[in-house]
């Protein structure tokens, strides 16, 4: 059976990394998170002390030195290493997650991204996740899919995964991130979010988890037949 691409795009917290991680599974292809690239060029500023007020200075200078690959762990889940080491921990925080859609505004960043997750996955059998994706990485994906939930519904899953990750997030702060960055990635100049003309929506406010992979997987088997 021919392997395609599937481009998953939609809003931070809705859930789109693990329909991915499963979707990935179920057809058996491999997974990318490009959201997690952006991280840990984002944790590469913070280090590097270039970010201040939301801005960047002179990020051309760290890009060079950055390398960004996955590493596949023996659960067979993926961490996304950055110059060698497995930053996995380190990108999945509140600061982090802001510093990255700081720093995707930047055409340099997204330049440098962009061109890495063509190559990874030009050959297909490859599900991607992220804002562009159906619409500059993979114009021609087979299967696009634009997944979305209300703002509650997200913070309230994003708190909860805070909380699991042994945070203390406070829910305005929560809710007030996910609509700064709903606006932040809607407005850029650069690649912002929005639906690709061929993309199918998927609105998961009110749906479980199990009814919506349903959902896909009939998406994807109708696409492959
Ligand atoms: O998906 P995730 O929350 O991990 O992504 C972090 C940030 O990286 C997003 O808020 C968004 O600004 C940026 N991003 C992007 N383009 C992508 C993936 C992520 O601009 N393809």
């Amino acid at each position: 059976m021919k392997q395609i691409i599937v481009a998953i795009d939609g809003y931070s917290s809705c859930g789109k990394s693990t329909i991915a991680k499963q979707l990935a599974q179920y057809a058996g292809y491999r997974y990318i998170d490009t959201g997690a690239m952006y991280r840990a060029v984002a944790l590469q500023a913070i280090r590097k002390g270039i970010l201040s007020d939301g801005k960047a200075t002179d990020i051309e200078s760290i890009l060079e030195f950055t390398r960004i690959d996955f590493a596949i762990q023996p659960d067979g889940t993926q961490h996304v290493t950055l110059n060698g080491e497995d930053v996995e921990k380190h990108i999945r925080t509140l600061e982090v997650g802001n510093a990255a859609s700081q720093i995707a505004v930047i055409p340099e960043v997204r330049r440098f991204l962009v061109a890495q997750q063509q190559q990874m996955g030009q050959a297909g059998g490859i599900v991607m996740d992220g804002r562009d994706i159906g619409t500059v990485v993979f114009p021609k994906a087979e299967l696009k899919l634009f997944l979305t939930a209300s703002p509650e519904v997200r913070a309230e899953r994003r708190f909860k995964e805070l909380i699991e990750k042994g945070e203390q997030p406070v829910m305005a702060d929560v809710l007030a991130d996910v609509n700064d960055r709903d606006y932040r990635d809607t407005h850029r100049a650069e690649s912002p979010l929005r639906q690709a003309e061929d993309a199918i929506v998927v609105d998961n406010s009110s749906m479980t988890r199990e009814e919506q992979m349903q959902h896909i997987y009939r998406i994807f088997d109708e696409k492959c037949k």
